[in-house]
C-alpha cells in the first residue's frame, strides 16, 4: 500500500512538532510500505519570506521570489528526513523539481503540467521514506515555481494521483471539514464525509482546510482524500464523489474576508459598457466576483462588482484608466462575503429565503447576492461577519 500525508504548516510549525510528525510517520510506517510525506513552510515562514522581499520592494521579482519562497518547504522537507533518520528510519528529502514536478513558468502561481515519477519510485524501492517538499515545482527552464499559497495541499494531491496512491492524507490543525470554521462557531461539527463538489465549493468561498485548486485535482483525478488532525487520532473527514453521499440540505457556511467592493456611479447605459469594463479586468488579470448592475435612469446606471483586497488599487488604476478622471468611482474593502454549500440545493427550494430571513432578523443587510446550483453567496459588511455566519449555521441547523 502506498499512502501521500501532507503535514501543514501548524503541524510543522517548530521542531518538537516536527519530531512528533516524524513519530506519527513511522507509526504509520507500520501500516503501509510505501510512504511519500509532503511537507508545508513551518507557520509564518512563508509570510517572514514574503516580509523580507518586501523590505527591498513592493512588486519583487517573481521569479526570485519563487526561488525564496520554495526555501521554507525545503526546510521543514530536509529537518523531517534529519529527525526520521536521526530515530533510525531511512528517509531522504527531495525538493519539488527533485520529485519531477514539472509546471508552467508563471511565478508564484505556477500550474502543474506533469509528474516524472521516476526519482521517486526508485527511492521508494530502496526502502525510503520519501520526504518531498510541497508548493513547488520547476519550468521547462529549469527555473524553479510556487503554487499559490496553500499550494502543499495541490502538491499532494498531484503526488498521490501520478504515483496511483491508495490513499492521500492531508494533515492539519483541526479534526477534518466542519460545518463552517470551528474557530467562528464552536458549536460547528465535524463532517465524516463530504462530496468533491461539496468541498470544492466551501475552499473557493474562504474556507482554507483545503485549497480549492487541490480538491479540483482530487476529483479529476479520483484521488481517495482525507483531512484529519495531526495532533489527535480522531477520524478526520473522507472527501468523496456525490454518488456515495447522503445528500444534506446543506453541507457547511464559507467565509471569505478578502473582499473589497468597487462600484462605477452614472455609467453610461449603453451595449458594450459592461464588455469594455470587464475585459480591461480580465487584461490585467483581475479576478470579478460578484456583479451588480442596477437598473439604468437618465441613460446612465450603476455597475458594482468584488474583487480580491489584494486587487482592489489595481482595479480601481484600470477603471480610472477606462473611464476617465471623471468618472465616480467608490471602494470599500470593509465587506465580507458569506456563503450557503449543499448539493441538497439541486432539489430543494426554499434554502436562499430562510437565509435571507435569517439575516434580516440579525438587522444585517445583504448588500450583493449570488447563487449557483449548490451555493448561495452573500455579501456584508465585516462588521457582521462572524454573527452572519453563526446566524446562518443555526437557520440550517448545522450544530445538530
Ligand atoms: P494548514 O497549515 O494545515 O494547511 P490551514 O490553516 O491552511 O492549515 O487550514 C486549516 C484552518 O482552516 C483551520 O485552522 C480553520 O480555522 C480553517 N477553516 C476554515 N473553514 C473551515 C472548515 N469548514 N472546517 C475546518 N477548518 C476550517
Ligand atoms: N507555505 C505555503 C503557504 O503558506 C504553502 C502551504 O503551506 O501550503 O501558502
Ligand atoms: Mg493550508
Amino acid at each position: 500500500m502506498l499512502v501521500v500525508q501532507k503535514y501543514g504548516g501548524t503541524s510543522v510549525g517548530n521542531l518538537e512538532r516536527i519530531e512528533n510528525v516524524a513519530n506519527r510517520v513511522i507509526k504509520s510506517r507500520k501500516i503501509y510500505k510505501d510512504m511519500v510525506i509532503v511537507v508545508s513552510a513551518m507557520s509564518g515562514r512563508t509570510n517572514q519570506l514574503i516580509d523580507n522581499a518586501n523590505f527591498y520592494s513592493s512588486c519583487p521579482n517573481k521569479k526570485e521570489m519563487d526561488m525564496l519562497l520554495s526555501v521554507g518547504e525545503r526546510e521543514t522537507a530536509a529537518l523531517l528526513a534529519i529527525a526520521l533518520i536521526s530515530k533510525g528510519y531511512d528517509a531522504v528529502s527531495l525538493s519539488g523539481k527533485e520529485a519531477g514536478l514539472l509546471t508552467t513558468d508563471d511565478y508564484t502561481n505556477a500550474k502543474i503540467i506533469s509528474i516524472d515519477t521516476d526519482r521517486i519510485k526508485n527511492e521508494l524501492e530502496k526502502g525510503k521514506i520519501v520526504v518531498i517538499a510541497g508548493f513547488q515545482g520547476f519550468a521547462a527552464n529549469g527555473n524553479t515555481t510556487t503554487l499559490g499559497r496553500g499550494g502543499s495541499d495541490l502538491s499532494a494531491v498531484a503526488f498521490a494521483g501520478a504515483l496511483g496512491a491508495d490513499l492521500c492524507e492531508i494533515y492539519t490543525d483541526v479534526d477534518g471539514v466542519y460545518t463552517t470554521d470551528p474557530r467562528i462557531e464552536p458549536k460547528a461539527r465535524k463532517l465524516d464525509k463530504i462530496s468533491y463538489e461539496e468541498m470544492l465549493e466551501l475552499a473557493s468561498l474562504g474556507a482554507k482546510v483545503l485549497q480549492n485548486r487541490s480538491v479540483e485535482l482530487a476529483k479529476k483525478l479520483n484521488v481517495k482524500l482525507v483531512t484529519r488532525s495531526s495532533f489527535n487520532e480522531n477520524e478526520g473527514t473522507i472527501i468523496t464523489s456525490e454518488e456515495k453521499m447522503e445528500q444534506a440540505l446543506v453541507s457547511g457556511i464559507a467565509l471569505d474576508k478578502n473582499q473589497a467592493r468597487i462600484t462605477l456611479r452614472q455609467v453610461e447605459d449603453k451595449p458594450g459598457i459592461a464588455a469594455s469594463i470587464f475585459t480591461t479586468l480580465a487584461k490585467k488579470d483581475i479576478n470579478v466576483d460578484m456583479i451588480i448592475q442596477n437598473a439604468g435612469y437618465d441613460g446612465t446606471t450603476n455597475i458594482g462588482f468584488t474583487v480580491p483586497q489584494s486587487e482592489l488599487n489595481n482595479a480601481e488604476c484600470a477603471m480610472r484608466e477606462l473611464l476617465g478622471n471623471n468618472a465616480i468611482i467608490t471602494t470599500d474593502s470593509e465587506i465580507v462575503k458569506v456563503s450557503v454549500v449543499g448539493v441538497g440545493m439541486k432539489t430543494h427550494s426554499g434554502v436562499a429565503s430562510a437565509a435571507f430571513e435569517a439575516l434580516a432578523k440579525e438587522g444585517i443587510n445583504i448588500e450583493m447576492i449570488s447563487t449557483s446550483e449548490i451555493k448561495i453567496s452573500m455579501v456584508v459588511s465585516s462588521k457582521y461577519a462572524e454573527l452572519a455566519v453563526r446566524t446562518l449555521h443555526k437557520v440550517y441547523n448545522l450544530d445538530k
